[in-house]
């Protein structure tokens, strides 16, 4: 018998401000931390990060 096992990663912000499942697209490491952010979770912090970084423009990940 073969067995499947799924993993469903969700939004930590979610998680923990609202109780909600959200489906995480990005892990976010900075030194011993980590986050699972979801698509709104990860924008805001990539806007706040900047913003405390004084960085207009991040430089773009190239695909
Ligand atoms: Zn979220």
């Amino acid at each position: 018998m073969a067995t499947k096992r799924i993993v469903q990663i969700f939004c930590n912000a979610c998680w923990n401000k609202k109780g909600v499942e959200v489906d995480a697209v990005e892990r976010l490491t900075l030194g011993s931390l980590r986050w699972d952010l979801c698509e709104e979770h990860r924008d805001r912090f990539g806007e706040m990060l900047s913003e405390v970084l004084d960085i207009d423009e991040p430089m773009a990940i190239s695909a």
